[in-house]
């Protein structure tokens, strides 16, 4: 089923950029015989799965749609791959994102821009974009997908499927190529919330290979959401939500009217609302790409040219490009202290702030992305570009759990409902994403 689907639809949604089926139906075969002969099978056992091109895969052409890695096949599978692959997913391929994930709108691929299945002609957002099109245009089951800034959120909202940024180090960054290192987080995206639970279940948890990956003890996401659904109105009995006023005023007015639909219908459900203000949301955005810039630089030396592909500077696009300027500039020892250290003082501020705001309620709710998707190819300055991740950005600074879910539409177009949540409350979100479903 997904193969005629991709067959038809791919070569104009451009949402996979490896497509492996015979592999996959030879996995799938196997799994049957195993149902069939009565054998215990893992918590994926038949769904199909797409995986971002940053994402180490055996055998998966692991380019990060950049020309620097074009050829570049991966030689190991990451801990997420393992684990899916233990639970009996079937990876069918890498699917399309944003150069080395920068970006909001996949349009600087190296290999064509990403489709909207949800709103044809509009970019799927990003960098995530061909992730969150993929299970959109149903190619798949379910995806994974990395998010720095909102890479999973963002595209999840701008596609009309759920998309979650686990807490920082709950899910293993092993084998992922990072953007930047301190933000960067793998996590699930789906059509529902049932499958979101699933993939959280089989990539969360401790990786005793990677040094930021945290020892949790993983919830049962399943289960939570399961019940969740099956009974809203005790999910959000008792519950405090928050909606900060600065969020809502950055936001497009037709999306904040639909994001206050689905408010209205949790506080019906029992749910206590509470506004709430966030004072640095100006501070965001600077303090964000400040720091991505100098991570990503600084991940980006290995690209020398010698051990894997290209080198960097001789064949990527121009935001790469001014992101390795911009790092080497801002990171130069004569202005330490000046710009980066700034940065970082700042980014601890919009963590405490965050912090001081999370203490009071379960979760904070509002838009995920402030404005809607623009038509793919539309010129836009940088900064108009980076303005998509002001929502999404925060979560990565203060390394706390967040997700998108579908809210609505505005003619068509969806709108993603995001929800943000203390470090490790990554369930109660799943809970309030399953209950509102
Ligand atoms: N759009 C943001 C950026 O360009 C976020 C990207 C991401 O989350 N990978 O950095």
């Amino acid at each position: 089923k997904f193969y005629e689907t991709i067959e038809r639809d791919n070569p104009k949604i451009n949402a996979f950029l490896e497509v492996k089926i015979d592999e996959a139906r030879a996995l799938a075969e196997g799994i049957d015989k195993k149902i069939q002969s009565g054998e215990k099978t893992g918590k994926l056992a038949g769904l199909v799965v797409g995986v971002k091109s940053n994402i180490n895969v055996e055998d998966f052409h692991i380019t990060a749609a950049s020309r620097t890695l074009e050829n570049y096949l991966g030689s190991y599978d990451a801990t997420v791959i393992k684990r899916i692959k233990a639970e009996d997913g079937i990876i069918i391929g890498m699917t399309n994102m944003d150069e080395f994930a920068a970006g909001s709108s996949t349009e600087t691929s190296a290999f064509g821009a990403t489709d909207n299945p949800a709103a044809p002609g509009r970019i799927p957002g990003g960098s995530s974009g061909g992730s969150a099109a993929a299970v959109a245009a149903d190619m798949c089951d379910l995806s994974i997908g990395s998010d720095t800034g909102g890479s999973i959120r963002n595209p999840a909202s701008h596609c009309g499927v759920f998309g979650f940024k686990p807490t920082y180090g709950a899910v293993s960054r092993q084998g992922l190529l990072d953007l930047a290192m301190s933000f960067d987080q793998i996590g699930p995206f789906s059509k529902d919330a049932a499958g979101t639970a699933m993939m959280l279940d089989v990539i969360a948890g401790n990786d005793p290979t990677e040094c930021t990956s945290l020892a949790w003890e993983v919830p049962d996401f399943t289960s939570l959401a399961a019940k969740a659904g099956a009974d809203p109105e005790s999910s959000f009995k008792g519950v405090k939500l928050g909606v900060v006023k600065q969020f809502q005023d950055v936001s497009d007015e037709k999306i904040v009217n639909i994001i206050e639909e689905s408010i209205n219908k949790m506080e019906d459900a029992g749910a206590e609302v509470v506004e709430l203000s966030f004072d640095h949301i100006d501070m965001c955005l600077p303090t964000y790409y400040l720091i991505n810039y100098v991570e990503f630089f600084s991940a980006t030396r290995k690209y020398d040219g010698r051990k894997y592909g290209e080198r960097i500077e001789e064949v990527c696009g121009e935001e790469v490009l001014r992101r390795i300027n911009m790092g080497a500039y801002i990171s130069q020892q004569e202005f330490s202290g000046k710009y980066y250290k700034k940065a970082l003082q700042a980014r601890s501020l919009i963590r405490k702030e965050m912090n001081k705001l999370l203490k009071d309620v379960d979760a904070i709710c509002g838009p995920t992305v402030p404005k809607l998707p623009h038509k793919t190819g539309t010129s836009l300055e940088t900064m108009e570009m980076y303005a998509y991740d002001v929502l999404t950005v925060i979560a990565n600074l203060a390394g706390i759990p967040a997700a998108s879910m579908p809210a609505g539409d505005v003619n068509g177009v969806p709108v993603g409902l995001q929800f943000q949540a203390k470090p490790l409350d990554d369930a109660k979100i799943m809970e309030f994403m399953a209950a509102l479903e």
